[in-house]
C-alpha cells in the first residue's frame, strides 16, 4: 500500500518537475560548482562516502537521524536534492524501497546500490508475518566484513564518476577499510571465547553480525522495528529468556523501547542499547561519535550478556 502511494506521488511529481524544468535549468547549472555532489540516504552510507571523498565532494545526508530509514520516503524537496547530485548512494532496494522506482524517472544521476554483490539472507519465519513486499534482510552494514564490501562498491562508483582523483579516493578508501578490518579483528577475538551465544534484540538488525561471529540473534519483532510481536511470540520469548537465563534485553534509541522493557520486566532482565546505526544525530556526530565507535560500544554492550552467563 505504502509503495503504491509512493508510485502515484512519484509520477505526479515527475510531471510537475518536467514542466518547471525549462525555466529553472539555467540558474541550476550556474549555481553548481565543479565539486562532485553526492546524496547519501542514511548515516552509515554518509560516513562510508565521506571517508572516501573527504572534502573533494559535497556529501549530503538525506534521512534525518530521528527517522527510521525503513519508514522514510523522499519528499519533493529530497527528490530535487537527488536530481542535483551526481550520485545517490543507498544501502539496498530492501531498505530504501523507493530507490529503484525513482531511479527509473531520473536519468542523469548514478544510483549506487552499496550492497551489490552481497548475497542477502532471508528473514526467519516469524519475521515474514509482516506485510512488507521483500523479506530479504538489508542490515549488511552492521557486519564489519560486509561493510568493507560496501565501501569498495561506493569507491568504485565514485572513481568511475571522477576518475581524475582516482588515487586520492582509493588511498582514503584503503585507510578506512583498514579501520574496519581492525574492528572485525576486535569483534572476532572478543566473541570467540564468549561462553554464551544467544542475545535478544528489538528488531532483526543483527543477523549478519551474528552469522559473522557465531552468535544467535533472537529478535522480538521483525525486520522493521515498528512491527509489534504477537502475544504468542512474546510468550515464546519469555520462555526462551527464562530457559537461557537471559539477563539483558537489547533495544535501540530511535524506536520505542516499550516492548523490550515489558519483556525485560517480566523475566527480571535489564535493558541495554544495541544500536542498529540507522541514524546518528548531529550532536552525536559533533561529539566525535561515528560508525566505528558505535560498533565498539555495541561490542561492549554485547559483552555484558555474552561474557557473563
Ligand atoms: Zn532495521
Amino acid at each position: 500500500m505504502k509503495r503504491f502511494r509512493f508510485m502515484v506521488f512519484l509520477s505526479l511529481l515527475m510531471c510537475s518537475l518536467a514542466i518547471a524544468g525549462c525555466s529553472n535549468d539555467e540558474s541550476q547549472s550556474n549555481s553548481k560548482d565543479s565539486k562532485l555532489h553526492i546524496a547519501t540516504t542514511f548515516y552509515p552510507m554518509y560516513e562510508f562516502t565521506k571517508n572516501i571523498t573527504k572534502d573533494k565532494a559535497q556529501v549530503d545526508l538525506l534521512i534525518p537521524a530521528n527517522v527510521e530509514p525503513h519508514d522514510w520516503d523522499p519528499s519533493p524537496k529530497d527528490i530535487e536534492k537527488i536530481q542535483k547530485s551526481d550520485l545517490l548512494i543507498y544501502n539496498s532496494p530492501e531498505l530504501e524501497t523507493w530507490a529503484p522506482d525513482l531511479q527509473k524517472s531520473i536519468n542523469n544521476v548514478k544510483f549506487v546500490n552499496a550492497s551489490k554483490g552481497i548475497s542477502l539472507i532471508k528473514g526467519s519465519k516469524e519475521e515474514e508475518e509482516g506485510d512488507k513486499g521483500s523479506h530479504l534482510d538489508p542490515h549488511v552494514w552492521l557486519d564489519p566484513v560486509l561493510a568493507q564490501k560496501e565501501v569498495e562498491n561506493i569507491t568504485k562508483a565514485i572513481v568511475a564518476k571522477d576518475p581524475e582523483h582516482k588515487a586520492y579516493y582509493e588511498k582514503n578508501s584503503q585507510a578506512y577499510i583498514q579501520q574496519l578490518k581492525q574492528l572485525d579483528h576486535l569483534y572476532r577475538t572478543t566473541l570467540e571465547n564468549a561462553p554464551k551465544k544467544e542475545f535478544i534484540t528489538q528488531h532483526t538488525a543483527f543477523s549478519y553480525l551474528a552469522k559473522e561471529y557465531g552468535l544467535k540473534q533472537v529478535p522480538i519483532s521483525g525486520l522493521t522495528p515498528e512491527q509489534e510481536p504477537s502475544p504468542a511470540r512474546l510468550a515464546e520469548l519469555k520462555k526462551f529468556a527464562k530457559k537461557h537465563q537471559v539477563k539483558i534485553i537489547y533495544f535501540e534509541e530511535i524506536a520505542s523501547p516499550k516492548v523490550a522493557q515489558t519483556l525485560a520486566n517480566e523475566v527480571g532482565a535489564k535493558t541495554e542499547v544495541l544500536s542498529p546505526l540507522e541514524g546518528l544525530t548531529k550532536e552525536e556526530q559533533d561529539k566525535g561519535l561515528n560508525y566505528v565507535k558505535i560498533m565498539k560500544r555495541n561490542l561492549d554492550s554485547l559483552k555484558k550478556s555474552l561474557m557473563n552467563p
